[in-house]
């Protein structure tokens, strides 16, 4: 089972401006081929499925823990699309009034790439690529033969990094909301890729890990992974569970080290889960009925069951 915490795996920075269209290019890392939900399917599939947990539990386990960590990047990329689409954060926060609705106060929203995004969704992301095209249950692959499924994902995790940079690569510095997305998923992913190979090593003998970073750009060349490559994350896998899963200390651990390009130390299994950063709110815009056209009274019964629950 899961157990959620309220909280961003990571903090990010609040948007600039409103940027929809830079939010379409974050639905990439979301609903792509190579985003959040098909990494997230693909562990979490193959973590329920596992033949011989008992027998394979370090390899179960590494699969298990990645699976919480990916369930929170689908959450951290949601959020990151949802913060360009709704712009900088607004001290005080809610509009309290409707506004004037009869001079088109969303016209520009007609021209946005994924123009769904704003009218079906209010801005908010869901499981869709960059072009809005629907992430589905294809491109979960489980096999049941854990070669296989770990050597695809080791594929996936690589793809992922090709996503990564090229949305990264899309990106002005006004965006840094998006770019700070990209730049700490490179450095996860980083590691993600490392664990696979390790495992397929552990099983094969063949030393995967030689073929990283694929493709060939050193986390060092990018701006955004350079605090979490200084506090080491590129080292770190997390168990994401009170007492569970410590098991993959058997793949990730026992005197393995980091990457060659990557800040030199030996790689460790965290207990727990990181200490995550805040999540930004979103502001309610009644003249798009978000989250409704005069939502005083809400917010007023809200308060009240707020302070009976104290
Ligand atoms: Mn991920
Ligand atoms: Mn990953």
């Amino acid at each position: 089972m899961f157990l959620r915490v309220d909280k961003l795996q990571v903090e990010l920075p609040a948007p600039k401006r409103q940027d929809p269209n830079a939010g379409a290019a974050l639905q990439e890392l979301l609903g792509g081929k190579y985003g959040e939900m098909s990494t997230l399917g693909n562990y979490m599939f193959q973590s329920f499925n596992f033949r011989s947990k008992s027998k394979l539990r370090p390899f179960y386990s590494l699969v298990a823990a990645i699976t919480a960590e990916e369930l929170g990047h689908v959450e951290l990329v949601s959020n990151g699309v949802a913060m360009l689409n709704n712009g900088p954060d607004v001290p005080g926060g809610d509009e309290g009034f409707g506004g004037d609705i009869s001079n088109a106060p969303f016209e520009a929203m007609k021209d946005i790439r994924s123009a769904a995004s704003f009218y079906s969704h209010a801005g908010g992301a869901v499981p869709v690529n960059s072009n809005s095209m629907s992430w589905n249950a294809d491109m979960v692959t489980t096999t049941g033969n854990v070669i296989v499924d770990l050597l695809h994902n080791f594929h996936l995790e690589c793809g992922a990094r090709l996503h990564k940079l090229r949305v990264y690569e899309s990106l002005t510095d006004a965006n840094i909301t998006g770019r700070e997305v990209c730049g700490y998923l490179l450095v996860r992913g980083s590691v993600h890729a490392h664990a696979y190979a390790l495992a397929l090593k552990k099983i094969t003998g063949v030393e995967l890990e030689k073929f990283l970073p694929t493709p060939n750009i050193p986390l060092g060349n990018i701006p955004e992974c350079q605090k979490y490559l200084a506090e080491g994350s590129h080292r770190r896998l997390y168990t994401f569970s009170p007492k569970d899963y410590e098991e993959m200390r058997g793949i990730w651990g026992g005197g393995e080290m980091a990457l060659p390009d990557d800040p030199p130390g030996e790689l460790e299994v965290v207990d727990g889960l990181p200490d995550g950063g805040k999540i930004h709110d979103l502001t309610g815009v009644p003249s798009a009925f978000t989250p409704d056209y005069a939502p005083e009274e809400m917010f007023e019964i809200a308060s009240k069951l707020y302070q009976k629950s104290r």
